[in-house]
């Protein structure tokens, strides 16, 4: 089937969306500029699907398709972190068209996204295509303080007991090579995130004054804790879409990496304990990470401190729980006056399988728009707005196809962020093949 073309401008248009600084901390007035700049913009997509404003910052359009059995959600938000001029070349919010790329704060993540998907449906309906299936745009304006929009949009799917097909948010990207080894470009598909949990170690002490201290200090237990965290990490497994993502790459590397690799992924057990010690990136993969952020407590240089404290950031690996983790912490602490406070948690996601119709279709349109590059499923760190679909919804996946380099993924909530012009009509070609396709 022909796709229709691109209608020109894409990148005037992208340009527009990023002057409008959709910033959590200036109020509502650019959400609202922006709201009605996506209707001055899209005027099929506002007169043809239905549009519902879900809380103040989430918007649900609907396109009804031929059927409603096997209704598709395409994700995305417009809101974006902050951005101050040091270090960028273009004013952060000047949406500069230059070099063949549209720059500024929101570009990648994830106003790019967001059009691509808009655009593709906008010109599907100037030719008069309906979609075999429901489709749903759901867009929200607070993904990056973790707000309620897509909260309250997941919960409308699962209270009208519309249980998607398939949702896609951002994630993953087409990177020209993902390892220094593998000198190919992949859609890096992300099947699952890590959970979070936040957790506050707090040992209490005597108080009284410095010059006579006890033998044992506050300050020595809570560092034996952490010491004995570092010592005990959790336990190390190679997750699926990693060995898959090893197979996705063998094909195309050198001889001298192909048995590496082989090695890697038959011999997972070794080898995620082998990388889990590594830390990074890497260990990261295999097993729940535990970074202590912050470090608290003491009210003068003279007095003993009365209590002291120690937050956790833990990233949790599929497998695990809120309670499993609590447990390690304290089997590992071995301490009963360390004090264990959970202060946020969010489970790790399921993970989507890599071998159904819906991850098929992801490829298939990876393969007309970004031909010779490998499809690779991947497990997420970084937490979606999707996540809050995966209890109800079987098929999720983060992935937004836009070309990104190393330099472009860097930029994500850094300086000079860009998406290349080239990326925008690919991406937009791709959300033309999926929606052509179910
Ligand atoms: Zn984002």
């Amino acid at each position: 089937m022909p796709l229709s073309p691109a209608r020109p401008g894409s990148d005037e248009r992208l340009a527009r969306m990023v002057r409008v600084p959709t910033v959590a901390t200036k109020g509502d007035k650019p959400f609202d500029r922006f709201v009605a700049l996506l209707a001055a913009e899209y005027p099929l997509v506002h007169s043809r699907l239905t549009l519902e404003t879900v809380t103040d910052r989430g918007l649900l359009y609907h396109w009804k398709g031929e059927s409603d059995e096997r209704p598709v959600v395409l994700m995305a938000h417009y809101d974006v972190v902050p951005a101050v001029p040091d270090g960028w070349i273009d004013d952060p919010f000047s949406g500069a068209i230059r070099d063949g790329a549209v720059w500024g704060r929101g570009t990648l993540d994830d106003k790019g996204p967001l059009l691509v998907v808009i655009e593709a449906v906008e010109n599907l309906l100037a030719d008069g295509f309906v979609p075999a299936q429901d489709v749903y745009l759901s867009f929200g304006g607070n993904e990056e303080t973790y707000g309620d929009a897509a909260v309250a949009i997941a919960g409308l799917f699962r209270e009208r007991g519309i249980a998607p097909w398939l949702v896609l948010d951002e994630g993953g990207a087409v990177v020209d090579a993902p390892l220094s080894f593998v000198p190919v470009a992949s859609a890096m598909v992300g099947v699952g995130e890590k959970g979070i949990v936040t957790a506050r170690l707090t040992v209490a002490g005597t108080g009284g004054h410095a010059s006579a201290p006890p033998a044992s200090s506050t300050a020595g237990r809570l560092a034996r804790a952490l010491r004995r965290l570092e010592k005990n990490p959790f336990p190390a497994r190679m997750p699926r879409p990693f060995r898959q993502m090893i197979r996705a790459f063998e094909p195309h590397v050198s001889a001298r990496y192909r048995v590496p690799l082989i090695v890697l992924r038959t011999l997972r057990g070794p080898a995620a304990r082998i990388l889990a010690a590594r830390g990074g990136e890497p260990a990261a993969l295999m097993h729940t990470t535990i970074a202590v952020t912050m470090l608290a407590g003491g009210s003068a240089a003279n007095v003993l401190p009365s209590s002291l404290s120690a937050v956790l950031n833990i990233r949790v690996a599929q497998g695990e729980s809120t309670e499993s983790v609590v447990a390690t912490l304290r089997r590992a602490i071995r301490d009963e006056s360390v004090q264990i406070e959970v202060l946020e948690d969010s489970a790790p996601s399921p993970l989507s399988a890599t071998d159904n119709e819906q991850f098929g279709l992801i490829r298939a349109a990876v393969d007309a728009t970004y031909p010779g590059a490998i499809t690779a499923p991947y497990v997420m760190m970084a937490a979606t707005d999707s996540r809050h679909f995966h209890r109800f919804a079987p098929a999720v996946y983060r992935f937004s196809p836009l070309a990104m380099s190393a330099e472009q993924r860097a930029s994500i909530h850094g300086a000079n962020e860009f998406v290349t012009i080239d990326s925008l009509e690919r991406g937009e070609r791709f959300f033309q093949t999926l929606l052509r396709s179910l």
